[in-house]
C-alpha cells in the first residue's frame, strides 16, 4: 500500500483482516494527515449540483463506513440555509431529501444496525420563519438534546433578513479527522501481519515479473517498491530498502499520478488545492450546529461553511476564491503525464505547512465571509492553522463527488481515487473482489462476512477513551488545539454498544 492516508489506512484494515500480509507506507510521521475531513457526507446535501443517485451512493457509503470507524462522529445535525441573493430556493432540494429518506428507510429495513442517523422520518426536518422567530425568544441550552434546541442558537445568531425559508434541517454529522487517524492506527495495530512504515517515502516501483512489457498485453505479476525513511532522505544518506509484493496498490492521494507514471498507465485526472481555516469564537453560548449557508461554488458568494468542534473551536469552508479555493488552484494531467502539477506555491504548503502572512489574512477573510450571515461571529479570533490539502479528482468533470478505485488486474495494480473519504471502503471491497477473482484470497473467507457484519478487531478492545487518548496526542503533534481532537457528542451508547463489542 503506497499511501497511508484515509483511502491507503482503510484498505490496508479490510486487506490485514481477511489475513493478507500487508504493507503500508506513509511519507508522513502518522497515518491520516492529508487533506482533512470534517463533514460526513450522509447524503450530500452539501451539493446542489450533483445527481440524486450520488447522494444516495454517498448516503450509503457515510453509514458503511461509520460502523467501521463509530468513534469519529460529532453527533449534531446541519443546517442549509438558501440566501436571499441565491436564484435557487429551499423547495428545490425537497425530492431529494424525500429519496434520501427511502433509502435510509430501506438500509435500516437490512440491517437496524444502519440506524447511525436517527429515525429516518427525521432525517430533514424544515423550520419556517415564524417558528425561527419564536426560537429566537427561548433561552439558549448549552448541551442541546432535540432538534428544537438545536436551532434555538440558529435562530439567535444568523440574520433571518438574509436567508429564504424554511431552513433545512438535516442528520448530517461531524467527521473528525484526529479520532479518524487514531481508529486507523489502533485498528491495523490489531494485525501482526500488517507492517505500518510511516515517516517513510516510497522512492520508486519497479516490475520485476513482467511479460509483453512493450505491447497492450503487458503483464505484470510482482512489483518492486524502493522506500527509504525521512530521516535518511535528510541526512542525504543513499539507504534504500526494498521489498517484493504480489499486489500494488496506489492511494497516495493527488500524487497518485506520479506512482501511475512509474507503472506506466495513462491517467486524466485532477487535482486541487484547497484550505479550510481554524478559529475560536467565545461567544456561543453554548453548542451549535453546523451552518451551510449555500452559493455557487469559486464565485465570491460560494458557499460558506461554519463547522463546530469542542470549546469554541470551528473550521470554516468558504467555496470563494478568497477562502478555500485558489485562482490556478484546480490543474490537470497532460498526455505526458498522469501526474496534474500544482503551483509551486501549494507544495510548499502541503509539504512545509502554511506561511504565516497569508494564512492570519485568509483565516480572517473566512471569518469576515461568515460574520455576513452570522453577525456576531466576526468577534472570532484566527487560531494560526488551517486544514487543506491536495485532493485528486478523476476524470475532468471538478464537480465529481463519488469515485473510488480503477483496477488493473493484468498489471496486479489498483489505484484509490476517493474524492470523499467516505467511499474508501467501497475502494476497499472492489480489491478485494478484485484479488479474489485473480485467485490471491479465498472465495469465501469468514473474515469476509465478518466485514459485512462489522466485526472489527479493534472495536473489541478499545472505545471511547482509547480513541480520546491516541487522537489528543495526534492533535497536538499536528500543532491543533487539543479540543479538537474531541466530540461533543458520540454516537448514543445504545447505537455504539451494538455497533462495537468494546469489552475495556
Ligand atoms: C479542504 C478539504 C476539505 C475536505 N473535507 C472533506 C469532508 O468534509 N468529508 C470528506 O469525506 N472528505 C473531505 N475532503 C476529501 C478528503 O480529504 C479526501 O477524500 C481524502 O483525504 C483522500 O484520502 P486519500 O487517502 O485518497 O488521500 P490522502 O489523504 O492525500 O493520502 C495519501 C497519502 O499518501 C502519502 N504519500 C503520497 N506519496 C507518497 C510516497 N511517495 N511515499 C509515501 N507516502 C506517500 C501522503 O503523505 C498521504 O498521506 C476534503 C478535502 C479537502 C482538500
Amino acid at each position: 500500500m503506497l499511501g497511508g492516508g484515509a483511502a491507503g489506512s482503510t484498505i490496508a484494515i479490510r486487506l490485514a483482516a481477511l489475513g493478507l500480509e500487508t504493507y503500508v507506507f506513509e511519507k508522513q510521521s502518522s497515518l491520516i494527515d492529508g487533506p482533512p475531513m470534517c463533514h460526513l457526507h450522509a447524503g450530500g446535501n452539501l451539493y446542489r449540483e450533483i445527481p440524486d443517485e450520488d447522494c444516495v451512493a454517498l448516503l450509503k457509503q457515510c453509514i458503511d463506513i461509520v460502523r467501521l470507524y463509530p468513534y469519529t462522529i460529532d453527533v449534531r445535525p446541519t443546517v442549509f440555509a438558501v440566501p436571499t441573493r441565491d436564484a435557487g430556493m429551499p423547495e428545490d432540494l425537497l425530492p431529494r431529501l424525500d429519496t434520501l429518506t427511502d433509502a435510509y428507510h430501506e438500509l435500516i429495513e437490512q440491517d437496524i444496525n444502519n440506524k447511525i442517523l436517527g429515525e429516518p422520518e427525521n432525517y430533514y426536518q424544515l423550520y419556517s420563519h415564524e417558528q425561527l422567530i419564536e426560537l429566537s425568544k427561548r433561552e439558549q441550552v448549552a448541551i442541546p438534546s432535540c432538534v428544537d434546541e438545536w436551532m434555538i442558537p440558529v435562530a439567535k445568531y444568523l440574520d433571518l433578513n438574509k436567508v429564504k425559508f424554511p431552513l433545512i434541517v438535516v442528520q448530517e454529522y461531524g467527521w473528525n479527522i484526529f479520532r479518524l487517524a487514531a481508529s486507523a492506527q489502533l485498528a491495523l495495530a490489531e494485525y501482526a501481519h500488517a507492517h505500518v512504515f510511516t515517516s517513510t517515502t516510497v522512492k520508486q516501483v519497479v516490475a520485476v515479473d513482467c511479460e509483453n512489457c512493450s505491447n497492450i498485453d503487458h503483464h505484470v505479476r510482482k512489483w518492486r517498491i524502493d522506500y527509504q525513511q525521512n530521516s535518511d532522505i535528510l541526512d542525504n544518506e543513499a539507504k534504500i530498502d526494498s521489498i517484493e509484493v504480489d499486489y500494488l496498490i496506489n492511494a497516495c492521494g493527488f500524487r497518485t499520478g506520479i506512482i501511475d507514471d512509474m507503472v506506466g498507465v495513462n491517467v486524466t485526472r485532477m487535482v486541487e488545492f484547497k484550505s479550510s481555516y481554524v478559529t475560536h469564537w467565545g461567544e456561543t453560548g453554548g453548542q451549535i450546529p453546523e451552518i451551510i449557508i449555500y452559493g455557487a461554488r469559486g464565485t465570491p458568494e460560494g458557499m460558506a461553511q461554519l463547522t463546530p468542534y469542542p470549546n469554541g473551536y470551528f473550521q470554516i469552508h468558504g467555496m470563494s476564491k478568497f477562502i478555500t479555493l485558489f485562482n490556478d488552484g484546480l490543474v490537470a494531467s497532460t498526455k505526458d503525464s498522469a501526474q496534474p502539477k500544482l503551483p509551486a506555491q501549494y507544495v510548499h504548503y502541503i509539504e512545509d505547512g502554511w506561511d504565516k502572512a497569508p494564512l492570519q489574512a485568509r483565516s480572517q477573510q473566512s471569518i469576515d465571509y461568515v460574520a455576513e450571515f452570522v453577525p456576531t461571529f466576526s468577534s472570532a479570533r484566527t487560531v494560526g492553522n488551517a486544514l487543506y490539502g491536495g485532493q485528486q479528482i478523476p476524470g475532468v468533470d471538478d464537480t465529481l463527488r463519488v469515485a473510488d478505485v480503477s483496477l488493473y488486474p493484468n498489471l496486479h495494480y489498483a489505484r484509490a481515487e476517493n474524492v470523499k473519504a467516505s467511499s474508501t471502503l467501497i475502494a476497499a471491497d472492489e480489491i478485494v473482489q478484485q484479488l479474489t477473482e485473480m485467485g490471491i484470497l479465498d472465495n469465501d473467507l469468514p473474515a469476509n462476512h465478518e466485514r459485512y457484519a462489522h466485526q472489527w478487531a479493534y472495536l473489541m478492545h478499545n472505545d471511547s477513551v482509547a480513541i480520546d487518548k491516541v487522537a489528543r496526542v495526534l492533535a497536538y503533534e499536528r500543532g491543533f488545539p487539543i479540543p479538537m481532537a474531541d466530540v461533543n457528542h458520540n454516537l448514543r451508547t445504545d447505537i455504539l454498544n451494538n455497533l462495537t463489542t468494546a469489552d475495556v
